[in-house]
């Protein structure tokens, strides 16, 4: 089983240890560096990106998760999470750090008030059997993909119309929405399929 650390500093932890250990995998709540050696794989979780990326300098974070990153551990990131995975931000505090590990171009708070929180069914690319329940809050969406950067889902409708809320890129996941609080497991069943082959890929 493989074991999925998610990164514990602030946010909607709890969720998305319950939606990863209904799906199949063991989880760790991630606060220290050490603790990186022990996952094969990490979820950032919803709440606040700039927050959570002075928490991730002041517990001395920020270069070692880069690193484990860089050297290809699975990561998925929600809402803040995809933020934090980003390579660039707009719309964001100037100090505010990111993790490059996803080549996006991200835009903060991006709905705008009007539509601040909305949900919405969407159709996305690895889940087949029916569209995904999306829950958005003060969701950010990607401005621009790389083309390394694979697009798997965008608002179906509405003003928003088909902008990028979902986006894969090797082994790491991003959604701009929020599926650990809906019951809906597909989306982490797709993260923690995607660890799991690493891992025997790795052996
Ligand atoms: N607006 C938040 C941010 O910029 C993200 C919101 C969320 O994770 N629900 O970090």
């Amino acid at each position: 089983m493989p074991t999925i650390g998610v990164l514990a500093l602030q946010g909607d932890v709890r969720e998305h240890r319950a939606a990863l250990e209904a799906a199949g995998a063991r989880t760790i709540a991630l606060r220290r560096d050490h603790e990186l050696d022990a996952v094969d794989g990490i979820v950032i979780p919803g709440g606040e990106s700039t927050t959570m990326s002075r928490l991730l300098r002041v517990f001395d974070l920020l270069e070692p998760l880069r690193a484990r990153l860089k050297a290809g551990l699975p990561a998925y990131g929600s809402c803040a999470g995809m933020i934090l995975l980003a390579t660039e931000v707009l719309d964001t505090r100037g100090d505010a750090e990111h993790l490059d590990a996803l080549d996006i171009t991200v835009r903060r708070n991006a709905f705008g008030r009007q539509v601040d929180s909305f949900e919405t069914d969407l159709d996305m690319t690895g889940i087949d059997d029916g569209p995904v329940r999306a829950v958005f809050i003060r969701a950010p969406w990607v401005e621009k993909a790389g083309t390394a950067v694979e697009v798997l889902a965008t608002v179906p409708e509405g003003p928003a119309a088909g902008r990028i809320v979902a986006v894969r890129q090797g082994n790491v996941l991003a959604t701009s929405f929020h599926p650990e609080v809906t019951g809906d497991l597909r989306v982490h069943r797709l993260f923690v399929d995607a660890v799991r082959s690493h891992i025997q890929l790795g052996r």
